[in-house]
């Protein structure tokens, strides 16, 4: 047989396929085609496709490329939409002998593997298979989501796609994955801009698919988590509002109320001693009278300051008792050391910085302690002992300290 019809033979079997076939040279254009692969590439109107390039036709033709991918062997495989509807798949093959071929098949896409591709594609979760703590596949998916090729993380940790400050709580989640069918939870996921993306992650596991493999879907969460840490900072600010004074921005008198209760408590378990000092300015209304109600207002504003530099421990409470009354609460603090704290605390007031023309102002202080060991201290017990000192000091003259 000689080369020539064996040329023919081939050529006719090829005619005879199912399948479109285009032969390409070097540069791309196209030096044989069977009749399947003009009725499937060729553009309306146009003689064949012999001649032209391969490339320039496709694009013709093409309305979307849906797939594009290569596998081991070099033969790029390509699922198009064409501009008549049509979806077709292509292989092109690797150039050999100085050309290359492409096959052209129709499809009606019922080929459950691309179709399962393409959902994946589209969708907006993220699906990866974890083996040994190791990316095994990644879904097209990651590319919109993550902006990372699928390729680009097969082979990976999937603790490098992970934010730092969450590795402990992702860490756990897969361990506790041990004894559950499935588990949730959230991480900040590295996307290939290098910023990060609230993920909210399913993992289970999929022996099915290989020994300890993890699935784990994940699907961006951005939005919600924006509102929900907005929500949490607007409860948190609530709750300080609940307990600040709005004037002075220290602890109200609920604060201080509670505080004093758990306090009392704390002192009379541990056997500790707590005390309390009980400020009121004095004549503080003849400041009003004479400089009006603002004045009075910045006057009150560095007193709390000043009151609330004296507390200087954690558990040290300075507050607005009501109207120009302030209190300290000085747990595990006897009643010596809080006698002379607040002898300090007189002193410093009336070196206090106070608006232009006031001059100085001065405060009454009572004070008043428990050891701890009283059988039962009631926090008001405390303070009508503080009150009742404090009244002795205005009696005594103002601008001075008394102890119960
Ligand atoms: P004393 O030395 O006996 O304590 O005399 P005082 O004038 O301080 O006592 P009094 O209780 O008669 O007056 C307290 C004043 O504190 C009256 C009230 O107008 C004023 N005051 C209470 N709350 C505020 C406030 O929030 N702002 C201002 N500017 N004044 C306040
Ligand atoms: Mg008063
Ligand atoms: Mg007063």
């Amino acid at each position: 047989m000689t080369t020539k019809t064996l040329e023919t033979l081939i050529k006719n079997a090829f005619e005879a396929l199912p399948v479109g076939v285009v032969v390409s040279n070097a540069t791309g254009d196209v030096v044989w085609a069977n009749r399947h692969a003009e009725t499937l590439i060729g553009v309306p109107g146009s003689a064949d496709l012999i001649g032209h390039r391969l490339d320039n036709l496709l694009a013709e033709v093409t309305e979307r490329v849906l797939l594009n991918e290569e596998d081991q062997d070099g033969v790029t495989r390509q699922l198009l939409c064409l501009r008549d509807g049509q979806r077709v798949e292509l292989r092109h093959s690797a150039m050999v002998c100085g050309g290359a071929v492409t096959l052209a098949l129709k499809t009606q896409w019922t080929q459950d593997a691309d179709k399962y591709r393409l959902l994946a594609k589209y969708s907006s979760d993220v699906t990866l298979a974890v083996q040994e703590g190791r990316i095994v596949h990644a879904s097209v998916s990651t590319k919109r989501v993550l902006g990372w090729e699928p390729a680009e993380l097969v082979g990976r940790q999937v603790a490098e796609l992970c934010h730092v400050d969450d590795l402990p709580a992702v860490m756990q989640a897969l361990q506790e994955l041990k004894g559950n069918p499935e588990l949730d939870y959230r991480v900040r996921a590295r996307m290939k801009s290098g910023e990060f993306l609230w993920l909210e992650a399913r993992a289970v596991i999929a022996d099915e698919i290989g020994r300890g493999v993890i699935v784990i879907n994940a699907r961006g969460i951005a939005a919600r988590k924006k509102l929900e840490d907005e929500l949490a900072a607007a409860t948190k600010r609530l709750a300080e509002l609940a307990v600040t004074d709005p004037l002075t921005g220290i602890a109200n008198r609920r604060k201080f109320d509670e505080t004093l209760n758990v306090e009392c408590r704390r002192a009379k378990r541990h056997s500790k001693p707590l005390s309390l000092l009980l400020l009121d300015v004095d004549k503080f209304k003849n400041l009003n009278d004479t400089f009006g109600h603002q004045v009075g207002d910045e006057v009150l504003k560095h007193l709390a300051q000043t009151v609330a530099s004296y507390g200087k421990r954690g558990a040290d409470l300075a507050a607005r008792f009501g109207g120009e009354e302030f209190v300290l609460l000085l747990p595990e603090t006897c009643l010596d050391a809080a006698k002379q704290l607040a002898q300090d605390l007189c002193a410093a007031v009336r070196q206090m910085p106070v608006p232009a023309g006031v001059g100085s102002i001065s405060v009454s202080i009572g004070v008043a302690s428990t050891a701890g060991h009283e059988d039962e201290l009631a926090g008001d017990e405390l303070v009508r002992r503080a009150d009742a000192s404090m009244y002795a000091a205005k009696r005594a003259g103002r601008n001075q300290v008394c102890v119960q």
